[in-house]
């Protein structure tokens, strides 16, 4: 099968082309495991953030990807869950340990032995993948294959970090970075909490404008104040700057939860700013989110297609994926990005 394989960690600033198109071994799928044929994954700034070396691969070459939506094609013994013909998601999340105290207590995106799709094991920039049955979701009818993509991480991940800011309705939420997380996080508010007013902080005018588009109230620079103390803040930006001027507009009592997998050291600097009166005192929270849990991809799948929440897709054929992970680098968003991939048949080779 072909594949967008990722074979080194570089600089995507001197390297443009961080993945090269190559012909790979048909996966087969283990015992428990079935075999998909990709429609669709979306890019993540995961990517970025493995391609990079801020989140390595432990082994190279990597097929990266972890937004997959594909049809069941195959299945390895003991599959019940799903047949063949079945439209299903592939999360971040591939596997955890089943048996220590996280993952014992729902909280397997902690477990020490959490794998992650399109890092530690092969993931779907490509016609075919496997994934444990148990692992995997079945994808709602009201989306289309480009549409379900972004949900199983943009989606999945704002949702978790949402329920982290324990936000009631009417209360008064930031967002720092408006990429296709952020998109997703204010069109869930929109329904689940409507008397929240959001204030959306980004570098883009273009993102602001969208932003507005999507009905938040007030946008800004990420170093502007917001026109009112705000209840809780969720961060998606790579940088320091944002975590800092975040805590700044918190209200007393406030929660920043940072939804980033690495922050990047180019602006560490701006951390010496942090003053404890003004960031700190009066019990503002910080958290940050790691990982998804299968019970957040279900849940949040099930919102949306009740809602229903439709992303906002710019759509990339497979062999595009540098071009929209480029886009991606330079900020050139609306939404979330997503790969179509049209799978030939497999050849056994
Ligand atoms: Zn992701
Ligand atoms: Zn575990």
């Amino acid at each position: 099968m072909k594949a967008m394989v990722m074979t080194q960690v570089c600089d995507l600033r001197e390297d443009r082309s961080p993945l090269e198109m190559r012909r790979v071994a048909d996966p087969v799928p283990a015992q428990g495991e079935i075999l998909l044929r990709v429609l669709a994954c979306g890019v993540c700034h995961t990517e970025l953030d493995e391609i990079e070396g801020r989140t390595p691969p432990p082994r190279l070459p990597i097929i990266p990807g972890h937004q997959v939506v594909g049809r069941v094609e195959g299945t390895g013994g003991g599959v019940g869950r799903f047949k063949k013909g079945d439209r299903v998601g592939v999360a971040w999340i591939h596997s955890a340990c089943g048996k220590c105290g996280f993952c014992r207590t729902g909280r397997e995106n902690l477990c020490a032995d959490f794998r992650a799709t399109g890092r530690d094991v092969d993931g779907g920039y490509a016609e075919y993948m496997t994934v444990r049955q148990d692992f995997a979701y079945a994808i709602p009818e009201v989306f289309s294959d480009v549409e379900a993509a972004p949900l199983l991480c943009a989606g999945a991940i704002g949702f978790r970090s949402l329920n982290l800011t324990g936000l009631r309705d009417g209360q008064r939420l930031g967002l720092t970075g408006f990429g296709a997380s952020g998109h997703l996080v204010l069109l869930l508010i929109k329904h689940k909490f409507p008397k929240t007013r959001v204030y959306v902080f980004a570098r883009a005018e273009k993102e602001r404008e969208f932003a507005r588009e999507l009905g938040a109230v007030w946008t800004g620079d990420s170093d502007e104040a917001s026109p009112e103390k705000l209840d809780a803040v969720i961060d998606t930006t790579p940088v320091w700057k944002s975590v800092v001027e975040a805590l700044r507009n918190l209200d007393a009592g406030g929660r920043l939860v940072v939804n980033a997998i690495r922050k990047q050291n180019i602006d560490q600097d701006y951390l010496l700013k942090l003053d404890y009166l003004t960031h700190l005192w009066m019990e503002k929270e910080i958290k940050s989110v790691a990982n998804v849990t299968r019970a957040d991809v279900i849940e949040f799948l099930k919102l949306a297609a009740e809602i229903p929440i439709k992303p906002e897709v710019e759509v990339y054929p497979l062999e595009d994926a540098n071009r929209a992970l480029l886009d991606i680098k330079e900020r050139r968003i609306r939404g979330a990005k997503v790969l179509l991939v049209k799978a030939g048949r497999l050849t056994g080779s």
